[in-house]
């Protein structure tokens, strides 16, 4: 599931290809990936509408427009596909054979940017403005954004009686971690998962930062190395596995005491950590 860095990534990699387009037409292959929104509805937000900007907020991708603007949200697998032309795109999307599945695509002058998520579950919205955007509205701080220092984390999580990991996951507190990254993060700032958030003393929470904009910083990078090119629908991010410490590494000796990871459940997701060296 991408989190941070590899929505930021693929914004990266997106914004030379359409920014500054303008947006010729929606195609709508399976609408339920508009949802609640009706094809119509979103046509007339973004068609004949020129792309001004790339963005991306947590893990929700934007297209600003010259007014308003596009959501992606890939929850599980959604995917980002591009096609040299609209010939392209309607001779493979949802072909029976040599296709790809398609859900929704903008196309532009030059090239067409399709969204793909077989399962379902990955969205796309249009809004009228910013202020019309739901996420845009709840969405806590980027854990990238320049404001994110120690003290503003340690602010934050002296507001919460969660359990650390808990608090990393509520995107309406910091935006952009989910599962493999708060993993990682707790593990890297020597933190228990289950520890209350607002137990953290300043020195903890610096701590904690600290680990969080390391984490980030180096998935972003290995995200990048290659970049995606939205050509190969099974296209995955390589190597991220290798810079992790403790996600799905259950049995695997910890890097730094030596104990084996373990896995337990948290909240009805995983969580992977060292019981000796995290407290
Ligand atoms: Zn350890």
């Amino acid at each position: 599931m991408p989190e941070l860095p590899e929505v930021e990534a693929v914004a990266r990699a997106l914004r030379p290809l359409v920014k500054g387009q303008r947006i010729r037409c929606l195609h709508v292959f399976h609408a339920v990936a508009l949802k609640p929104q009706m094809p119509a509805e979103t046509a007339r937000i973004v068609e004949d509408r020129y792309v001004r900007n790339v963005f991306r907020e947590g893990k929700y991708l934007f297209l600003g427009l010259d007014r308003g603007l596009l959501e992606m949200h890939f929850r599980f697998d959604g995917q980002l596909i591009w096609f040299s032309n609209a010939i392209e795109l309607l001779a493979r999307a949802n072909a029976e054979e040599g296709g790809v599945h398609v859900d929704v695509a903008l196309e532009f002058g030059k090239g067409v940017l399709g969204f793909a998520d077989p399962r379902h579950f990955g969205r796309v919205h249009a809004w009228e403005s910013e202020q019309a955007c739901p996420p845009l509205k709840k969405l806590g701080m980027d854990a990238l954004a320049e404001g994110f220092s120690a003290k503003e984390l340690h602010a934050r999580l002296a507001r919460s009686k969660r359990p650390l990991k808990e608090f990393l996951l509520d995107q309406t507190r910091i935006a952009g971690i989910g599962n493999i990254y708060s993993n990682e993060a707790l593990w890297h700032a020597r933190l228990n998962p289950w520890r209350r958030a607002d137990s953290l003393d300043r020195k903890k929470s610096a701590q904690l930062h600290k680990a969080i904009v390391y984490v980030l910083r180096r998935a972003l990078e290995c995200c990048e190395r290659p970049a995606p090119d939205f050509r190969d629908p099974k296209w995955w991010f390589q190597g991220l596995e290798e810079i992790l410490r403790a996600y799905q590494r259950a049995g695997s000796p910890c890097g730094r005491c030596g104990r084996p990871i373990v896995r337990a459940e948290q909240g009805g997701r995983s969580t992977y950590y060292c019981k000796r060296c995290q407290k």
